[in-house]
């Protein structure tokens, strides 16, 4: 903390600002608007709360960015990157070669996924493990002799990661619009989104009629030519949108039917976020492969991967020869030991569980009560996730998108020491998994102070 505030200290706010935008590009951000305003300087942080350059106390409702699953200041972590620094900083895992760090922690995976997973391909992020999801999923077609399956069908507004694949993978239109995206052979159908496809239709009605999409879909491609679907469980950079309870049976289904496989994009809900290991188990479907990042080491250093399924994995071992893929950082052994720490630390302290039958429903009740506020129009929970979407009459008018309500909503709890995203109008939570009831109730009385803060600014400018 001493370290911290020193060096924090040795330069004002204004000297960190100045410098951040005379050479710092930071990611998906408009940097003339960032340059007139100044970055957040966060200096440090400790369990769920986070502290700016200024000495304000801000708690951190997104973790981070969705990944700081076991908190702020876990020793445990910091000792087995110092250990590992020491012992083997750095060995690649090309050439026939492995590390102890990476062993394990492969070992510790297959014991904590589910049962079809036994192989792990470790990669530095999300964007790099859905970039090797599409070579692994191509590959595997090639392998089983139908080089012809090639497509496949992400989803509108899913985030599959930033690089080329990942990008093209997700279905955000203002990234497809930059970069001449999707790259060939990914299409995308329409979202679960039951607030704004919707309405009118029972949920569970709604999520067989998402799913259905999917199957026109196939059929408008060609079965023979579809290799893969890839979904987040629950949508997260989308909105915290969870799916009708009907909907990713019905996906599995369809996938069966047509032999096609099924990746489940854990990367947010993967290690106890929706209150399962993985969010797989917890929408009831068996994917064949299984992207993960960020709550794999907690976000304390980086490290991503794709389990692979049996189907896949024996398809590349019994009749694959080499696959022609990895990184550098493939294995990492710091990262590697980060991890291994990280996921024995939710094994001890019982996170899955704590999130599953104390703070997951917890959030759920006190996320409930929101509904009885003028400006809520629906909200939903699915573990340590949350979503508040902000309507201009009850039950479903929205705002004009262009009065940016989420935006105006999102400075007043800036202002008033909370961390809540704004996806439009949707306000959106994933705080720290190891977040007490106690917690709960103190980041509650700030939403609904911000929301009150909102609903007088939305009325003061004449938008009700
Ligand atoms: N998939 C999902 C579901 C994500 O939420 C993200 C990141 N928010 C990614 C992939 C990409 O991960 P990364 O930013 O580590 O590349």
């Amino acid at each position: 903390v001493v370290q911290a505030a020193q060096r924090a200290a040795s330069r004002s706010t204004k000297e960190w600002q100045d410098a951040d935008s005379k050479h710092f590009f930071h990611p998906f951000t408009d940097h003339g608007g960032l340059a007139k305003k100044g970055a957040r300087i966060i200096t440090r942080a400790e369990n769920i709360y986070i502290w700016d350059s200024e000495g304000h106390k801000i708690l951190d409702g997104m973790s981070g960015l969705w990944c700081v699953n076991t908190g702020y200041g876990q020793q445990a972590l910091v000792d087995a990157a110092a250990k590992q620094m020491k012992e083997l900083p750095f060995y690649n895992a090309f050439f026939q070669t492995s590390t102890p760090p990476a062993i394990e922690l492969a070992e510790l995976l297959a014991e904590v996924t589910p049962p079809q997973f036994k192989h792990v391909f470790f990669t530095s992020s999300g964007s790099e493990g859905n970039d090797t999801v599409v070579r692994m999923v191509r590959r595997y077609w090639d392998i089983k002799g139908q080089p012809e399956r090639k497509t496949i069908i992400g989803r509108i507004n899913g985030y599959h990661g930033s690089t080329m694949a990942g990008a093209s993978l997700g279905g955000m239109s203002g990234m497809h619009a930059q970069g001449g995206l999707p790259i060939p052979d990914i299409v995308h159908i329409q979202q679960p989104h039951w607030f704004e496809l919707g309405q009118g239709m029972s949920r569970e009605a709604f999520g067989l009629k998402a799913a259905g999409w999917l199957e026109e879909k196939i059929l408008e491609v060609g079965p023979e030519r579809v290799a893969a679907f890839i979904g987040e469980p629950v949508q997260g950079a989308g909105g915290v949108i969870v799916p009708p309870s009907t909907y990713w049976p019905e996906i599995q289904r369809i996938c069966d039917k047509y032999g096609i496989l099924l990746v489940s994009d854990e990367v947010i809900c993967g290690f106890g976020r929706t209150g399962n290991w993985f969010g797989c188990e917890t929408m009831g479907t068996r994917p064949d492969l299984m992207t993960f990042a960020k709550g794999v080491t907690s976000g304390y250093v980086p490290l991503g991967g794709v389990m692979v399924g049996e189907r896949v994995a024996q398809a590349l071992i019994d009749d694959g020869g080499e696959f022609n893929h990895g990184f550098t950082y493939s294995g990492h052994p710091v990262a590697c030991a980060v991890a291994l720490a990280n996921i024995k630390l939710i094994q001890q302290l019982n996170l899955v569980s704590h999130v599953k039958n104390n703070i997951g429903p917890y959030l759920a009740e006190r996320f409930a009560e929101l509904n009885d506020h003028p400006l809520v129009g629906e909200t939903q929970t699915c573990g340590m996730m949350g979503a508040v979407q902000l309507v201009k009459a009850k039950p479903g008018t929205t705002f004009a998108s262009e009065l940016e309500v989420g935006m105006v909503c999102r400075a007043h709890c800036f202002g008033n020491g909370l961390i809540m995203r704004a996806v439009g109008d949707r306000m959106i939570v994933a705080p720290p998994l190891v977040m007490t009831r106690p917690q709960i109730d103190e980041m509650m009385v700030l939403i609904r102070r911000c929301l009150d803060l909102t609903l007088a600014e939305v009325r003061e400018r004449g938008w009700l």
